[in-house]
């Protein structure tokens, strides 16, 4: 990302201050770009200088701005930031399943309708490259530039992998986690290599009705189930917009930006709780994702 704003789940309210004031300050014809935190900000950037001969893939709501994309298997390495009893038993299988089912999915799929300025289009590919975790030695209220550092903390040099920070339910995010967004994707260079990462945060005890779709979730843990959707939510962006200068539309949204907070058709799970899609066996409940064909639709598969 971007982040994944929390206005979009709860309400317009935060959409309104935040995408509204910046699309006043773009003035008349000026476009938004990506923010890294789910709305878009004034596109005065050298990005979008850089982008405007690219425009392209008009017509399905988003657009190309000619940016790369994360476009063969995507790697996505886990870094469990917390407490000892972190990540727990529910939270590790919850996510780690998901990660490792993603890719060959119909959901994923939708991501295969994105592609680069020669027509190479993402391949319907997710690998788990695994985990590893990293004590609280930030404490419990972490930075944008501490979260960078935890990742860089693990010596990361893969540059076709998303490398997530998963915090624990004591752990928030200072820039703005439960009220102004639930996750985020950015990239950075570390070490000299352009390395994309994402927060994603479990809200469970924080922020439960901002950032988690339900509070009796389909795995039996709210906080790790919200995390899912979030998870979702930036590693489909961070694949078609990695370094923030790929598909966006003019509002500076990107695809799962698009679709945040819809479900499309549901299903009840046996403790009452509603899911939209099952992934190597287990019941989620995971956002759409924006379909860049036929003239751009908010899905589960494509
Ligand atoms: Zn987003």
């Amino acid at each position: 990302m971007r982040k994944l704003a929390l206005a979009l789940c709860i309400g317009g309210a935060f959409v309104a201050s935040s995408a509204f004031a910046n699309s006043l300050n773009a003035g008349p014809g000026a476009e938004m770009v990506p923010s890294g935190k789910g709305f878009g900000i004034n596109g005065n950037s050298q990005a979008q200088q850089n982008a405007n001969p690219h425009h392209g893939g008009g017509g399905n709501g988003i657009s190309y701005h000619g940016g790369p994309l994360i476009l063969n298997t995507t790697n996505v390495h886990f870094i469990w930031y917390g407490n000892s009893g972190w990540p727990t038993t529910s939270a590790n299988n919850i996510l780690t399943n998901l990660a490792q089912s993603l890719g060959g999915s119909n959901y994923f799929n939708i991501n295969t309708s994105y592609y680069n300025g020669s027509n190479v289009h993402v391949s319907n590919s997710v690998h788990y490259s695994g985990a590893v975790s990293h004590s609280e030695t930030y404490g419990s209220s972490l930075t944008d530039s501490e979260i960078q550092q935890i990742v860089a903390d693990t010596n990361p040099t893969d540059t076709n992998g998303v490398y997530f920070v998963l915090t624990g339910p004591d752990v928030t995010a200072s820039s703005g986690f439960c009220s102004q967004y639930c996750g985020w994707h950015t990239h950075g260079l570390i070490s000299g290599l352009d390395i994309k990462y994402s927060f994603v945060g479990d809200a469970a005890t924080q922020c439960p009705s901002g950032c988690m779709a339900q509070t009796t979730s389909p795995n039996g843990d709210g906080g790790a189930d919200g995390m899912a959707s979030v998870l979702s939510h930036e590693l489909e962006e961070a694949v078609t917009d990695p370094d923030l200068n790929a598909w966006y539309d003019t509002r500076g949204a990107e695809n799962a930006d698009k679709c945040a907070w819809t479900f499309g058709t549901q299903s009840t799970a046996s403790n009452g709780s509603k899911y939209n899609v099952v992934l190597g066996g287990k019941q989620y409940l995971i956002q759409q994702n924006w379909v860049n064909a036929s003239g751009g639709y908010c899905s589960m598969s494509y």
